[in-house]
């Protein structure tokens, strides 16, 4: 009875944009419950934008016990809830994800689906705290997208006034190219004709080799 008085009180607070005091923290430490978690997920993204010398004590103590929280509490909801919230507020919620370790291949599958690609790369390093077989296929599905996305740059001919027709390589950014650069030469951009920069698909080749390591050794146990 005390406890179901506690959890109302915080979640009344909450709807008032009144954020957990210490001694909640203790009591959803302790008893998380499902309600509030994407609440607490949002005020977090807000509270984090304020610089920290900004934050009063309440907002302190949130971003202080967030990952905490939701390292106990139902992880379908938690990875749900920070996945589809990651091109939103990029950065912090990339950050939640590392920390938890709760790399998720399904949910990245649907951000390549989203076009959602930088966002994709940040999360490939992430790991998880055990990985099954049914990972490892959802985790060689994502190379499968990857190795087949779609063209965005494309090859053009270009004919110039006095001179002859050439072609050349028009990146994801409109930039004009030499044929021969698979690249784009502009330094701010740098992409290739999927749109991925070499830094990018570094990332996916070292992604690739983890994969194939593990599958090495969920193999090795399957017939041991
Ligand atoms: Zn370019």
């Amino acid at each position: 009875m005390k406890k179901e008085l506690a959890k109302l009180q915080i979640q009344k607070a909450l709807s008032n944009d009144k954020l957990p005091d210490s001694e909640q923290w203790i009591y959803l430490l302790n008893n998380p419950f499902d309600d509030i978690t994407n609440v607490l997920i949002d005020k977090y993204l807000e509270v984090y934008k304020l610089g920290k010398e900004f934050r009063n004590e309440r907002q302190t103590l949130l971003i202080n016990n967030i990952s905490s929280y939701l390292s106990i509490s139902n992880k379908n909801i938690v990875v749900y809830a920070l996945y589809t919230r990651i091109s939103e507020k990029f950065e912090p919620i990339i950050a939640l994800i590392d920390t938890l370790k709760l790399f998720s291949p399904k949910h990245i599958q649907y951000l390549i689906k989203s076009d959602k690609i930088n966002e994709v790369i940040c999360c490939l390093g992430i790991s998880k705290s055990f990985y099954t077989q049914d990972d490892l296929s959802d985790m060689d599905e994502v190379i499968n997208l990857l190795d087949n996305l779609p063209n965005k740059g494309k090859i053009e001919t270009v004919k110039g006034l006095l001179s002859k027709a050439k072609e050349k390589y028009i990146c994801p950014n409109g930039h004009s190219n030499d044929l021969e650069d698979i690249f784009c030469s502009n330094y701010e951009c740098q992409k290739n004709i999927k749109g991925l920069t070499q830094t990018q698909l570094n990332s996916i080749d070292l992604y690739k080799e983890k994969v194939a390591k593990l599958s090495k050794l969920l193999t090795k146990n399957l017939y041991k």
